[in-house]
């Protein structure tokens, strides 16, 4: 906030109601106040400024329309002592149909990292015109310290105590960082064994027998790649021989990989939580996916130099793909990034400050509301398939998918062309306008 007035909104008034409103919600300790919250916030009103957007409708956007917070006991296997486990659902915009958005399990886990994730989801839903709204869910909890068995309880009572809130015509969860469709199978089951009857629409991201999409699972990694190939033509870079690194290998990063491999890029480098990994001449996908298969992370892969995560960050490629946690470009190392294309398959990875910075040193920025949209466009997909109990075909999903993401890509650079903006700027105009629209329609109730 402090950044963005001496920054972008250097003379401008930001209208007073708002200014009092965040004081007033800092000052109290700020209900869904963090970090990532206010790199939300900020960006969001970064866009708002640009668009001249109204200030009764920029203060309501600025917080969440509805929050569930929850605590509650979890016995692991092995222990007979109770842990309280906090876990969290937020849905921040309830206009424009059911809410969206992943459930994430990470020991990190706050009210504001899922306050801003829902955020994002709205911009991104309304950047791709689906008809939803932003939500995300999250449990305080490191996923790889739990057995299959206690993932599953732990699940199963944490959609029981988000029931009252979700339903495939209130909320529909999905995967998200720590949780796969296995979560979501649990979720669904839980959730149908309340109402009496299968009910898979409830949720996306499940496995395809339970009535999940084909091309959910790898859909986020194939949307970032559909993208990266249009910034690509934008940019007058040769994909085939062209360098990328890839910090991430969870779902997204793995399959980001393979389909850009397949593309003939040249992968010189990737990351997970356990290690970096660097070979100048190209790393073997297959040979990096049975390492990975058999021993959980990258660490110890044979065929390659072990780097830091900063080390990787910087090496000289073409492409550089965010697919980890939040807050990895910043104003620390922003200067240093040495690619001209950075893609975000993750959510938050750029603060506001390295924004700025890549802009000045050119680097052309897929924002994570368009990057990874390639996911909720197809839980989508699986969510209409669900409701209306029909069956695509994988050709017609990755059509109809390349169709929505190459149209948001081309909306957004024809607005930040237009309007000499950054393409993250210019993709939450695109969301916030929309929303903006659906809200003056509907109007105020009472
Ligand atoms: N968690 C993913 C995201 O951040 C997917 C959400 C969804 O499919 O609903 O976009």
């Amino acid at each position: 906030y402090d950044y963005l007035v001496k920054t972008h909104l250097k003379g401008v008034a930001l209208g007073r109601a708002i200014r009092y409103t965040l004081s007033r919600a800092r000052a109290r300790g700020g209900e869904w106040d963090s970090p990532m919250f206010r790199l939300a916030q900020q960006q969001f009103l970064k866009a708002a400024q640009y668009m001249g957007l109204d200030d009764n409708i920029r203060q309501r956007l600025l917080f969440p329309q509805r929050t569930q917070m929850v605590s509650f006991p979890f016995f692991r296997d092995d222990r007979a002592q109770v842990e309280t486990v906090f876990g969290y659902r937020v849905q921040h915009v309830l206009s424009m149909g059911p809410t969206k958005g992943g459930i994430r399990y990470h020991e990190d886990v706050d009210l504001g990292e899922v306050a801003a994730l829902a955020m994002w989801m709205t911009w991104k839903c309304a950047l791709m015109k689906l008809p939803f709204g932003g939500a995300k869910g999250g449990v305080r909890v490191d996923p790889t310290t739990l057995s299959d068995r206690e993932l599953q309880r732990l699940t199963r009572r944490y959609t029981t105590e988000i029931i009252d809130i979700i339903g495939p015509d209130k909320d529909i969860p999905a995967p998200d960082m720590g949780t796969d469709e296995r979560v979501m199978a649990w979720l669904m089951d839980t959730y149908s064994q309340q109402i009496g009857h299968a009910v898979p629409a409830v949720v996306t991201g499940k496995p395809v027998v339970l009535g999940g999409s084909l091309g959910r699972k790898e859909a986020t990694g194939r949307g970032l790649v559909y993208l990266i190939e249009a910034s690509a033509a934008h940019l007058g870079i040769e994909l085939a021989g062209a360098t990328a690194v890839i910090q991430g290998f969870g779902n997204v990063g793995s399959h980001t990989v393979i389909f850009l491999a397949a593309l003939g890029v040249r992968i010189i480098g990737v990351s997970d939580a356990s290690t970096g990994l660097y070979c100048r001449d190209g790393l073997s996908v297959e040979a990096l996916l049975a390492h990975v298969a058999e021993h959980r992370v990258l660490a110890g892969y044979p065929d390659a130099e072990a780097i830091s995560n900063a080390e990787l960050l910087e090496l000289p490629c073409d492409v550089l793909v965010l697919a980890a946690l939040q807050s990895q470009v910043t104003v620390e190392n922003a200067a240093r990034l040495n690619c001209r294309l950075l893609a975000e398959g993750a959510n938050g990875p750029t603060t506001l400050e390295a924004d700025d910075i890549l802009a000045d040193h050119d680097v052309f920025v897929l924002p994570d509301i368009l990057g990874n949209a390639g996911g909720v466009t197809v839980s989508y997909f699986e969510w209409v398939q669900g409701m209306q109990n029909l069956m695509w075909t994988h050709e017609e999903i990755n059509r109809r998918q390349q169709a929505i993401l190459l149209d948001a890509f081309e909306r957004t650079l024809r607005r930040a062309e237009e309007n000499h903006l950054d393409m993250r700027t210019a993709a939450l105009i695109e969301g916030v306008t929309r929303v903006t629209e659906a809200k003056l329609l509907r109007g105020v109730f009472p």
